[in-house]
């Protein structure tokens, strides 16, 4: 019997380290005991690992790879490979398990922070809106009223979960700490774990009656008003964030954030550019040739932009500092106005006549 380890992960002989790493990875999440996958497979996948996941040891495997194989490592000059293969336990690289999954307070339940306890006091979840806003509200700001349904602290019960004037007693299952400890045979030995209590269901305490408004959760969903001040400046698919304005954590968690993502509708003149402003004017062709001035729209009301003499059609006139505040720096930004030079499409004879005579 010969193990080939490159067959065992499913890589070629050449791979790279990070082929090999990618593809242990992935075998092992597929088969991790802990997630009903097969220990057996598990351990091949690990030892193929130890070995290929390791330059030197790969350097000697592929040397002596039936020397390895047959089990003779131990007892011959390869060094490198006795203890693996001879100390009776399971060698399981503890840093590489630990990255994959996170660290072994998830996987494993044990440690204050295990997934188990904080589930107890789980903090709020983020919400996250759409804000329609028009050109001009964008543009200037406003403060706005929004309602919107969340999760929030009972106010029955005040976030505890339990019927007001009712007793509230301490769980004898796990004696209030919401956590019971076992010991758990796995690939890496005995293991000390921690689940939650399914007694309590984690919280230490055993309700004679639960709040009739929360159903002892602590938290319902209800409809809320929220004023919110939008930046001038804001600009379409910016975020803006309201720290604890999510919804409410369970028993005193603390509250997820609210995002509001901001929408801008298009304004029929102005056509936005980061912080400038773009917009189109036409003008006769008396104005082109002989210069004017002409009424334009800013978001700021009308002003006179002077069209000198001999301006083609086409040209860009930059009105500094009439676009919008800036919101991430210092300034306001610029309006740029593309002049067109409208064509008579039809002239009267006596025009013609004046043009011809004309000669330009
Ligand atoms: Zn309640
Ligand atoms: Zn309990």
């Amino acid at each position: 019997m010969s193990k080939d380890y490159y067959n065992t992960l499913g890589v070629s002989r050449d791979a790279s380290p990070d082929e090999i790493k990618t593809a242990f990875r992935k075998k092992a999440h597929e088969h991790h005991p802990d997630k009903g996958g097969d220990a057996e497979k598990f351990k091949e996948y690990n030892e193929a690992y130890q070995v290929l996941g390791n330059a030197e040891k790969r350097k000697q495997y592929d040397q002596f790879g039936s020397a390895f194989q047959n089990g003779q490592a131990g007892g011959g000059g390869y060094g490198g490979f006795s203890g693996y293969q001879n100390g009776g336990g399971f060698n399981v690289d503890f840093e590489d398990l630990s990255e994959m999954f996170g660290g072994f307070g998830d996987i494993f339940g044990f440690g204050g922070g295990s997934r188990e306890s904080s589930r107890r006091n789980s903090r709020g979840q983020d919400l996250e809106f759409n804000l329609p806003l028009d050109f001009m509200e964008a543009a200037f700001g406003l403060e706005k009223e929004i309602t919107f349904s969340k999760k929030i602290k009972c106010e029955r019960c005040e976030g505890k979960g339990a019927e007001p004037g009712t007793k509230i007693e301490t769980c004898t299952n796990c004696n209030g700490s919401g956590k019971i400890s076992r010991i758990q045979r796995t690939i890496l030995g005995n293991i000390q774990t921690q689940s939650s209590c399914p007694h309590c269901s984690g919280e230490g305490k055993i309700y004679a009656h639960k709040c009739s408004r929360c159903n002892g959760i602590g938290i319902h969903q209800d409809s809320v008003k929220l004023k919110v001040r939008v930046p001038a400046g804001v600009n379409n698919g910016e975020s803006i964030r309201l720290s604890g304005q999510g919804e409410a954590g369970q028993k005193g968690a603390p509250a997820g954030d609210l995002y509001l993502r901001i929408k801008v509708q298009p304004h029929k003149k102005f056509v936005r550019e980061g912080y400038d402003i773009r917009t189109e004017e036409q003008i006769s062709v008396k104005q082109a040739i002989l210069g004017d001035k002409i009424e334009v729209n800013t978001i700021n009301g009308p002003i006179n932009l002077k069209i000198p003499e001999g301006t083609q059609s086409g040209t860009v006139f930059k009105l500094k500092e009439k676009g919008i505040i800036k919101l991430h720096s210092r300034g306001v930004g610029d309006q740029y106005i593309k002049v067109t030079v409208k064509i008579p499409s039809s002239l009267s004879k006596k025009q013609k006549n004046i043009l011809e005579s004309l000669d330009i």
